[in-house]
């Protein structure tokens, strides 16, 4: 049987580790960390999002702060307040909670975000500099999940891994931070050939495609890692991954739940992430 990846300790692990570094902060800056939250409309799963980032930040004393605009938020008042908040000292990371509104595109909105307080990792200079090796910040469920696997004892360096979904959000970024971290990384998608094959071809298995279950226990080569990103509801309504935890167990060497893996990382790594975006921010302030 596979060893458990708890996501829900490191995560807490992490916030502990980001609690103590902004106090530190706090200390020598005479301020805290100022994370921004911006809501547009009422989707109550991303309402249920925010006020998470909103109790996380209090938690480890990042100065948090929730802007709620009704849905029939024009773009150009959005952008006028991402603007507003790019400008403003005491906001290190902005984040703009997708999806906005049909009226509001997405693309204009991360095209105005600075990079230096983009927390969420997503805007295009922020992937330029992380495929490029450049500092910046980067997605925080990709880095959840290089995270899990340093916390499990993972070497990547030279591993195979595989990256199942190439989206924006999850698939690319994690294929280009485990680059960065050395492994060998093949990253799949809808239209891969013999995908089973592939996938029993890695050391590392990521699974970012949210289909309930797809992947299951004869696609995991012998004693390999498997990080399960995808959060679906099954039939039954359950919650459940993109691997078929069940027969996954049997013959990987060390797995994530569904729920209780990456799913926790998420707001721990944001977290993180506004604190690096502070530090930077006033590293190039002040030169140190
Ligand atoms: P997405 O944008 O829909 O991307 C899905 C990817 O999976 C696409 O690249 C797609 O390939 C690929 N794919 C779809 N069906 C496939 C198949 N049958 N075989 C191989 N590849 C297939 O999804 P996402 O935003 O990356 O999210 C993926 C999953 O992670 C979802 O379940 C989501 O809820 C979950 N998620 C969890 C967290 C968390 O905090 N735990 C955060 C973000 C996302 P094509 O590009 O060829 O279409």
């Amino acid at each position: 049987m596979a060893d458990l990846i708890d996501g829900k300790a490191v995560a807490l692990k992490v916030r502990g580790e980001v609690a103590a570094r902004v106090q530190a902060f706090k200390d020598r800056h005479g301020r805290a960390p100022g994370l921004h939250v911006v809501l547009v409309g009422d989707d109550p799963a991303s309402a249920v999002y925010v006020r998470g980032k909103e109790k996380a930040s209090a938690e480890v004393g990042i100065a948090g702060h929730v802007h709620r605009l009704p849905a029939e938020t024009t773009e150009l008042e959005l952008l006028g307040l991402v603007r507003a908040l790019n400008q403003a000292p005491e906001v290190d990371g902005i984040l703009v909670q997708f999806p906005v509104p049909r009226a509001i595109r997405q693309s204009e909105v991360l095209r105005t975000i600075l990079p230096e307080k983009d927390v969420d990792g997503l805007t295009a200079p922020s992937a330029g500099a992380l495929w490029s090796g450049q500092p910046g910040l980067a997605s925080c469920t990709p880095r959840g999940c290089i995270r899990l696997l340093a916390e499990a004892g993972v070497r990547l360096e030279g591993a195979r891994a595989v990256v199942v979904g190439r989206s924006n959000l999850v698939g690319k970024p994690v294929a280009a931070l485990l680059l960065n971290e050395n492994a060998t990384v093949t990253l799949a998608h809808s239209k891969t050939r013999d995908l089973p094959d592939v996938c029993r071809s890695a050391e590392v298995l990521i699974a970012a495609v949210g289909r309930a279950r797809m992947i299951t226990g004869d696609w995991i080569r012998p004693g390999a890692t498997v990080i399960d990103v995808g959060m679906n509801r099954d039939a039954a309504g359950k919650l459940c991954g993109d691997v078929d935890f069940a027969s996954a167990e049997k013959v990987a060497r060390a797995i994530t739940p569904v729920p209780g893996g990456v799913g926790p990382m998420t707001i721990a790594m944001l977290l993180e992430n506004t604190l690096l975006a502070a530090e930077a921010r006033i590293a190039a302030q002040t030169g140190r």
